[in-house]
């Protein structure tokens, strides 16, 4: 009696499951391609019990090869080849049972676009954390489906800032002499609070609704290019928000690592070094990054699919110029080469930048592709974040003459750069979204300020600001992460004053708005300093003199890091480079340089172009 009841349960519950048709909660990517270099397409289907159906697909565009189907019945993963001659348009995807069609999903391919950019030395980034920088549409601040209202007295609330703010002020961005963007994640974050920064992401492919939607960024990449500006997107793969839309049901049991109890040890060092034990490398990337961020496990081959197909996704759809990976280390390694790998088989031009942030050079180094001192591993990273020389610049100019102090500091760490395949790859900077501002930093003192942004825009490496540098602003890690991601002044229609104009800015801030301006400008147009060799001198007496050198153009850096004292450089010592020029002009003042005795002011930057 009770076998027959259950069977008669089950005969009523598959019926019942079926008499309708079946709703389909995702289809990811939902749309895709012709004429990508890679025919392959793995979509993740999405719907209840959707694996208990048949899928068809008739159509001369693609071939269903396997479907796969896992634990969870609510989800289906279908391989595709597209077809090598398709042409864009749509096909269907059809979900039966038996003779009734349950479901059907109709899919587009469109036509890849050709593009050749990418960012290098060449460019200056502008990093800017959308929710703080300018509010372009009052009206989004709030939205009724996402979970964490709008409130600007909260330091770490949402506070309106958006994507058409970011439109609005792209003039702005590009008088600095900024060739690049990137904005910290504009990806769905529907959380319940801290949600403005962006790392805990709720849903892969949708803009944030408060940050505007997909067709938004779109049109942000598009007015960059129309101003020859390029757009790098902020990405996240080793973890997820807490409210991401699979959280409760994941596709399998292996989608996340561990639990929020295990927390990572953020030992990257553990990846690279020979000694490591198991255990510690295995928390540094399986224990979690907080307890609000389920720990993905890109082991599992949908999901690493899934996470790579998405970095594609985007390129495609929005005409990216580069990708800066969050957390780069956190992730399996082995997965992370295969996302580098299969994103620039793709896009060969596309500048992947993994964000390493790793204290020494030889740990920053591991992790740059095509690394001298990863053994048998490579990352296929073009460039990685170097915090080393961030935080000898965070020192320097505030430290004296010494053996390994002050502007040692930056000698010791550019003299490593042996260990890098090519250290011109490397992203610098003096300040980020997690870092003390780069004024307080230095105690805000004006002429140590300027020697780092000097230093910054004439060494090797890509140079990047960080919004607000430009006027000053101010702000300590420690007294919590709201306080180095304040608002911009001028972004909200209700602000006193208005930085965006050079009315709003004050005589300092217009000072240093000026100097960044010059020189960043100024930069783009000398291969030297761009392109060419850095040749430096052992810093002696508190100065630091360098060389950017190509075979017919120098520019000649004078860095004088003496509190109270002037200093006459004798040229003498610069011969092996000097021989080839007569005179110089100094790009700041203007002023002509002889090249013999050169007197600089203590505290100051010299840059001269050499004739
Ligand atoms: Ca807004």
């Amino acid at each position: 009696m009770k076998k027959q009841f259950i069977i008669l349960a089950i005969v009523i519950i598959s019926s019942s499951l079926f008499a309708q048709n079946i709703e389909l909660k995702r289809v990811e990517p939902a749309n895709w391609w012709v004429g990508m270099e890679n025919p392959n397409l793995q979509l993740l289907i999405s719907g209840e019990n959707i694996s208990l159906t048949d899928v068809i697909i008739k159509s001369d565009k693609v071939e269903l090869v396997k479907i796969n189907k896992v634990e969870n019945p609510n989800y289906l993963f279908l391989d595709l080849k597209i077809n090598k001659n398709a042409t864009a348009g749509e096909f269907e995807i059809l979900f039966k049972k038996g003779r009734k069609t349950k479901g059907k999903y109709s899919y587009t391919l469109n036509q890849k676009t050709k593009r050749q950019r990418g960012f290098s030395s060449a460019d200056v980034i502008y990093l800017l954390m959308p929710d703080r920088f300018a509010n372009g549409n009052p009206e989004n601040d709030s939205h009724k489906d996402m979970l964490e209202k709008a409130n600007r007295e909260n330091h770490d609330g949402r506070h309106g800032g958006d994507i058409q703010g970011v439109i609005d002020n792209l003039d702005y961005i590009k008088e600095l002499g900024m060739t690049a963007v990137w904005l910290n994640p504009t990806i769905e974050n529907n959380n319940k609070d801290y949600s403005y920064h962006g790392y805990g992401i709720t849903d892969f492919y949708k803009t944030d609704a408060r940050f505007g939607t997909n067709e938004d960024y779109k049109k942000l990449a598009d007015e960059l290019h129309e101003k020859e500006m390029k757009l790098i997107m902020d990405m996240i793969f080793n973890h997820c928000g807490i409210n991401h839309w699979w959280v409760g049901d994941y596709p399998t049991k292996d989608w996340t690592n561990s639990n929020p109890d295990f927390r990572s040890n953020f030992r990257g060092s553990t990846i690279a070094d020979p000694h490591a034990s198991k255990s510690d490398e295995k928390q540094m990337v399986e224990g979690w990054f907080v307890t609000t961020m389920p720990d993905l496990n890109q082991n599992n081959k949908y999901l690493a699919t899934y996470l790579i197909q998405n970095s594609i996704w985007w390129i495609e759809y929005a005409d990216l110029d580069g990708i800066r990976m969050d957390t780069q280390p956190y992730p399996y390694k082995e997965f992370m080469a295969e996302w580098a790998k299969t994103v620039r088989e793709e896009y060969p031009t596309i500048t992947l930048l993994g964000e390493t942030w790793l204290q020494k050079v030889p740990f920053t180094a591991y992790f740059q592709g095509d690394s001298p001192i990863s053994g048998d591993y490579n990352s296929y990273l073009h460039s990685t974040t170097d915090f080393p020389l961030y935080y000898a610049i965070k020192d320097a100019f505030n430290e004296g003459e010494g053996w390994t102090s002050g502007l040692k500091k930056l000698y010791y760490i550019l003299a490593q750069d042996f260990l890098y395949d090519d250290a011109s790859r490397n992203v610098i900077f003096m300040d980020n979204h997690d870092l003390d501002r780069y004024y307080t930093s230095v105690g805000e003192d004006i002429n140590k300020f300027k020697m780092g942004i000097a230093f910054l825009l004439t060494t090797r490496g890509i140079p990047m600001f960080y919004y607000g540098d430009e006027i000053l602003t101010t702000g300590h890690e420690h007294k919590g992460h709201g306080h180095i991601r304040t608002d911009f002044p001028g972004g909200w229609a209700s602000d006193k004053t208005n930085a965006f104009t050079k009315n709003g800015r004050t005589e300092e801030q217009n000072d240093i708005f000026d100097y960044i301006t010059k020189l960043a400008n100024w930069r783009q147009t000398n291969k030297a300093v761009t392109n060419g060799k850095l040749t430096h001198y052992i810093p002696e007496n508190n100065t630091y003199i360098y060389f950017r050198h190509t075979e017919n153009e120098a520019v000649m850096v004078i860095l004088n890091n003496h509190n109270t004292e002037n200093k006459t450089i004798d040229c003498e010592r610069f011969n092996e480079i000097l021989k080839d020029y007569k005179s110089g002009t100094e790009i700041i003042t203007g002023n002509k340089i002889e090249l013999n005795k050169i007197k600089i002011p203590k505290k100051s930057a010299m840059i001269i172009e050499l004739k």
